[in-house]
């Protein structure tokens, strides 16, 4: 699982790595992390912690 957390609020949730590999493959931007809504406040993005994608690329959240 891959931790994830919102920008807006600081609400974390677990999202399990296939799915966010399915997602990063789907998008395929370089610069920019998959992200999720938050289910916590609804206006947030939720940006993954520290993620390495399937492609090489790593994410970390910065604030
Ligand atoms: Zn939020």
């Amino acid at each position: 699982m891959l931790k994830f957390k919102c920008k807006s609020c600081g609400y974390i949730e677990y999202i399990p790595k296939k799915v966010v590999d399915s997602l990063d493959s789907l998008l395929g931007r370089p610069n920019f992390p998959p992200t999720f809504s938050c289910e916590n406040c609804h206006s947030g993005s939720m940006y993954p912690i520290n993620y390495k994608s399937p492609k090489g690329i790593v994410y970390k959240y910065d604030d």
